[in-house]
């Protein structure tokens, strides 16, 4: 490897996340790849390639640049635009040919007003972000979005907050208020399409999956429950590899790093990765994280800084500079998943892959096949 760091990103397994979720759906239901945020910081291109390949129907992403960037890479599948629009964010995802989401009735005058669109209205059914919380209110905003010139009642939706807790019953809540809310709607409106699930509730019950799922997380090979993707037959996409760039000798008390956090308690051999916090490795993972060089797992010592990592290779064989290190990945019989880091942070997988920064450069492959 001759850069300091790099996301390998298995656009294959991508491919099979989606054609194994495929199967899990209900007959009829379709499959939309979210891939806001880059991707789930995958890369939104490759992914949303990949996604469409292994039978994905729609993409769905949060903003309207999300959109215009994909429509820019000649992406023709329907792009579902979910976030919250500015007026002139509105007139971005128009433009892209995205369609919106709205709850309220000047939304979607200013839909007609910028010529026309696709419109998705959003009942809240207990999520508390977007939406309308009232039925009535949902039902009437689509019948403008109906009745509106140029406009297109594309579908209805609501989104879960507790999907992802297997045994807290508020997705039934959830659903329950959606169902009564949706049966109505769409016997007035039979092609309206009707979505509801993330990952989560794709997993855990076709109830939810309705005409389409709105899948994020697994496509990715994430767990969205947090354990380990292998428990649901999803692959992890992402590698995260960087390399020994110095291995130097720690005499007893001589220290490492930032703050001298780590003092060798006895003679050791540190070496030093240059992947660091400016390249989303977090700095809370000082001291708390494993690497994986010469195919064992080594302890992170010492502070994360801006552009390295220390590790303790004392008990390793020969490790030399140049060695490739794996901070998310496999490397012989061990694997480090994004879902142990995510544990030792506090945090969810989803935030893992969100956090690395632009200047790891991602690179593509196909079961290991170099993408042309
Ligand atoms: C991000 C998002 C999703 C995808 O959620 P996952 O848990 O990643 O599957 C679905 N719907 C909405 C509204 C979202 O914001």
């Amino acid at each position: 490897m001759n850069v300091r760091a790099l996301a390998l990103i298995n656009v294959a397994a991508i491919q099979r996340n989606v054609e194994r979720l495929r199967r899990e759906l209900k007959p009829g239901a379709g499959l939309c790849a979210v891939v806001k945020a880059d991707g789930y910081g995958h890369g939104g291109r490759a992914c949303a390639r990949a996604a469409l390949a292994g039978g994905a129907t729609w993409l769905a992403v949060a903003s309207a640049q999300e959109a215009r960037r994909l429509r820019e890479h000649a992406v023709q599948a329907p792009i579902l635009v979910m976030g919250a629009l500015s007026p002139d964010e509105l007139e971005i995802a128009l433009a892209a040919r995205g369609d919106v989401v709205a709850w309220d009735e000047r939304f979607v005058e200013a839909v007609a007003a910028l010529g026309g669109g696709s419109v998705h209205v959003k009942l809240d059914t207990g999520m508390g972000r977007l939406g309308t919380r009232d039925p009535a209110q949902a039902t009437r905003v689509a019948k403008v979005a109906a009745a509106a010139p140029g406009v297109r009642l594309a579908g209805a939706m609501t989104h879960f907050a507790t999907a992802d807790e297997r045994d807290d019953p508020f997705l039934y809540e959830q659903l329950a208020r959606f169902e009564d809310w949706v049966t109505p709607l769409r016997e007035a409106h039979p092609r309206m399409v009707v979505h509801a699930a993330n990952s989560a509730a794709t997993l855990r019950d076709a109830a939810t999956h309705f005409d389409l799922v709105r899948t994020g997380v697994a496509i990715y090979g994430l767990d969205p429950f947090g354990e380990d993707p292998a428990e649901h037959d999803l692959e992890p996409a992402l590698e995260l590899h960087t390399r020994v760039a110095a291995v130097k000798a720690v005499a007893v008390g001589e220290s490492v790093g930032y703050g001298r956090r780590f003092v060798a308690p006895a003679p050791t051999r540190v070496a030093t990765l240059p992947i660091g916090y400016g390249d989303g490795v977090r700095r809370a993972l000082s001291d708390n994280a494993d690497v994986l060089v010469g195919g064992e797992r080594r302890a992170l010592v010492g502070t994360v800084s801006m552009d390295n990592v220390t590790v303790d290779v004392r008990a390793a064989g020969a490790v030399a500079v140049g060695d490739d290190a794996v901070l998310i990945g496999r490397q012989g019989a061990e694997r480090i998943l994004a879902e142990e880091l995510a544990r030792r942070l506090g945090t969810i997988n989803y935030e893992i892959t969100c956090a690395l920064l632009a200047r790891v450069p991602r690179e593509y492959h196909r079961d290991g096949e170099p993408l042309p």
